[in-house]
């Protein structure tokens, strides 16, 4: 986007210092993720873990980091498995933290939980959530936003939503992607709820799950949303799309499923919630999913992915 602006680089807490030896760096950033405040599970099973010794001399930055990414995959598998993270997370966070201090993607004014109104009471604001979540699945937040705000004119209650035809319904949920299939899942969904939740929400991702349209992504964010409560994280194709560009995940996960697993078990528990809100507004606007602006994410020195995509633009321009 063209209004994006160009950081500038600052150290992080556990930024890489120059003049460090790979050996130093990486023994900082295990003693960063040793550190003792940090609630991940994967670091409360850390005590007596043993650092291998390193050695490591190489010319260029890329070798360099490929060796960091590799020391980080020997210690994780040869000391303890349970204590996997990605060796340059944090600083990683803290720069899209940076990249993400001025609020303004999309889903920072358009999000599910920006769509719902809460001055209509907690069962309704929750229903309403639930819905904007259904409508967001394959949509942008724009387009989903303007359903919401129609379906809101209307009168988004499940008994007003159940007295409302398939055809009236369609009219006022369209252009959202899968429009059809989510007219169908919105009326069974909301008869549910009427006949077995008494005109709530459920509130468990079990039966959350259970209900027609609404697969795990839904579940977690719908918990995090419309309950309050941390269950898990939600995540979505920016989540999947940029743990795997930034090796968050040990290997390559298909799903953005198998990427929540992986996700759980290191990243803590406290950032789970913020973690799907800073990576879907950086997808948004930094690391798109097609052509991300690698030049002026802060992470491009840490990336691989980044660095091989600058390096293929500029092969491309000479
Ligand atoms: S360097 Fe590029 S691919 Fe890597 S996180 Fe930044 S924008 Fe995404």
């Amino acid at each position: 986007m063209s209004n994006i602006p160009h950081y500038t680089r600052s150290k992080s807490r556990h930024g890489m210092k120059q003049n460090q030896t790979i050996a130093e760096k990486i023994a900082e950033k295990m003693r960063a993720a040793n550190n003792p405040d940090d609630d991940a599970p994967a670091n409360r099973k850390k005590k007596g873990f043993k650092r291998s010794h390193i050695k490591i001399e190489y010319e260029g930055e890329n070798e360099r980091l490929n060796e960091d990414w590799n020391e980080s995959k020997q210690l994780k598998t040869v000391d303890n498995p349970a204590i996997w993270q990605p060796v340059y997370w944090r600083e990683q966070l803290e720069n899209i933290q940076e990249m993400r201090k001025n609020q303004d993607a999309p889903v920072d004014t358009m999000g599910c939980e920006r769509t719902a109104d809460t001055a209509v009471g907690p069962a309704v604001y929750r229903y309403q959530i639930l819905v904007s979540l259904m409508l967001s699945s394959q949509t942008k937040d724009q387009v989903t936003s303007a359903a919401m705000d129609r379906l809101k004119t209307h009168g988004l209650t499940i008994s007003n939503i159940l007295k409302t035809s398939d055809k009236k319904l369609g009219e006022l949920i369209y252009p959202v992607g899968f429009w059809k299939r989510k007219v169908e899942y919105i009326k069974k969904t909301s008869t549910l709820l009427e006949s077995q939740y008494d005109n709530d929400i459920p509130s468990t991702i079990s039966e959350l799950c259970q209900l027609p349209g609404v697969g795990p992504k839904m579940a977690y964010l719908c918990m995090n949303i419309a309950w309050h409560q941390t269950t898990g994280i939600g995540v979505d194709t920016h989540v999947h799309r940029i743990s795997n560009r930034l090796k968050w995940v040990k290997s390559t996960t298909k799903t953005p499923e198998d990427t929540r697993k992986i996700l759980q078990e290191w990243l803590p528990r406290s950032l789970w919630i913020e973690i799907n809100w800073l990576l879907v507004g950086f997808g948004q606007q930094i690391c798109l999913s097609v052509s991300p602006k690698c030049q002026q994410c802060l992470n491009n020195h840490t990336c691989l992915f980044g660095k091989a995509n600058l390096q293929s633009k500029k092969k491309k321009r000479n």
